[in-house]
């Protein structure tokens, strides 16, 4: 049964809701999905059951099949019945693996609901196993469904990465480190611009590859690339390093106001952030300038799934026009969200958290020109007539920066047309 729904409670100039009850996400397993591609010499070992196999298989589609650096280390009867030793038998697999793939030079052993709730003391593993496997350096994270929601699979891997990162020299000038795996295109444009206001020394979390992560202390500036980044963004504050307060970059707007936060605390002139900015803000205006129309006046409602809905409501809202039905977020941090915040329509309904029924009840009644959604929904709204878009789409595009702004506007925009194509 969904518990009692809390009195809605004030937040800037929205409308914010907190429910509690049955939730449709995935659990933070589906991060390594992407994050196996980012940080290309690194192995994700899911110490977990067939479920979790299966829902990485499924996640991941045909990747599988090309000798992907994932996989699940699947706790059998023996172990839960404890007639093996399940160490003994992680250490072995550990081993096995590391000898047949020497391009391994990180590995995560994944945490999962079987191996939670068996408590099976994974750090323990890791520090045992980085000992005795050297140079192979080996982490452990959660990404069960417990305790992680979709993205914060990532947040959960990055924050496991910071304690492992070089110190960086206090007394070196500071450097601009941008946290969340980005496409490495959108990397490489970063810099460019980054380059162009005269910031050069800018680092990424994660790197591409594992001997290459970036040093960090207190003179590093760090800005979130992603909003779901709270555990990696307290692991980087004890480090000394200090957050930017930004926007996310998402659309030309978020995106200016995330550079803009780099170019203040770097002293850049406003003249070098203009000619920076100005080419890629114009190339930004004229792809966007078309979808304006389609998307201009539309109903979209986000049911919660990665933590990217404000900042991706915000975008649609403010540079496409259209209307927000409802936004829903699996979790709302306040702090990095204040500037997204801020900017959302004053009275626009932000619910965190989820009791699917009631929303889908609301969905129904609000019949929006578009809802954002997981998988396990799209075709059963699709079904009853509205047009859907899956959100894990957004996790799997680029999608940050100028000149995937265009790109970012399309993915909302194609249902939309997709539907009026088959109208007619
Ligand atoms: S970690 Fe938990 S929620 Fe995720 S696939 Fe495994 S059992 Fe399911």
């Amino acid at each position: 049964m969904n518990a009692p729904v809390p009195p809605p409670t004030a937040c800037g100039g929205i409308d914010l809701h907190q429910e509690h009850g049955q939730r449709a996400v995935f659990c933070g397993l589906t991060g390594i999905v992407w994050l196996h591609r980012k940080i290309q010499d690194a192995f994700f070992l899911v110490v977990g059951s067939r479920t979790c196999a299966h829902l990485i298989q499924s996640a991941a589609g045909v990747m599988i099949f090309a000798e992907p650096r994932f996989a699940t280390a699947i706790i059998d009867e023996r172990d839960l019945a404890g007639i093996a030793d399940a160490n003994e038998e992680l250490d072995r697999v550990v081993t096995r693996l590391i000898e047949r793939r020497p391009d391994i030079k990180l590995l995560f052993l994944v945490g999962s609901c079987p191996s939670e709730v068996i408590k099976l003391d994974l750090s323990r593993a890791a520090q045992r196993l980085s000992g005795r496997l050297n140079p192979v350096r080996v982490l452990n994270y959660s990404g069960s469904g417990i305790e992680t929601t979709f993205t914060q699979g990532e947040d959960a891997c990055l924050a496991a990465l910071v304690p492992d990162l070089p110190r960086a020299i206090d007394t070196a000038a500071p450097s601009l480190l941008v946290v969340g795996a980005l496409a490495d295109v959108v990397e490489d444009q970063f810099l460019r611009i980054f380059a162009a206001m005269g910031i050069a020394d800018v680092r990424f979390l994660p790197a591409r590859r594992a001997g290459a992560m970036p040093a960090v202390g207190r003179g590093t500036r760090y800005l979130l690339a992603q909003p779901f980044l709270a555990d990696t963004a307290r692991a980087l504050e004890e480090r000394g390093a200090r957050r930017l307060a930004a926007p996310f970059p998402l659309g030309a707007e978020g995106t200016t106001g995330w550079l803009r936060a780099a170019a203040e605390a770097f002293g850049v002139s406003d003249e070098a952030f203009e000619a920076a900015t100005a080419p890629g803000r114009a190339r930004a205006e004229t792809a966007l300038a078309p979808l304006r129309e389609e998307l201009g006046g539309k109903r979209v409602f986000f049911f919660p799934d990665s933590q990217l809905e404000v900042p991706l409501a915000r975008f649609l809202a403010r540079e496409l026009g259209a209307a927000l039905v409802e936004v829903g977020t699996p979790y709302l941090h306040r702090g990095h969200l204040a500037a997204e915040i801020e900017w959302l329509p004053a009275g626009t309904r932000v619910t965190e958290g989820q009791s699917l029924d009631d929303q889908m009840d609301r969905c129904r009644a609000a019949r929006p020109d578009l809802t954002v959604c997981g998988l396990g929904l799209a075709n059963p709204l699709e079904a009853e007539g509205l047009s859907t878009k899956w959100s894990i789409e957004l996790l799997f595009t680029p999608v940050q920066g100028y000149e995937q702004a265009g790109d970012l506007a399309e993915l909302f925009a194609r249902p939309l047309r997709r539907r009026a194509l088959l109208e007619v």
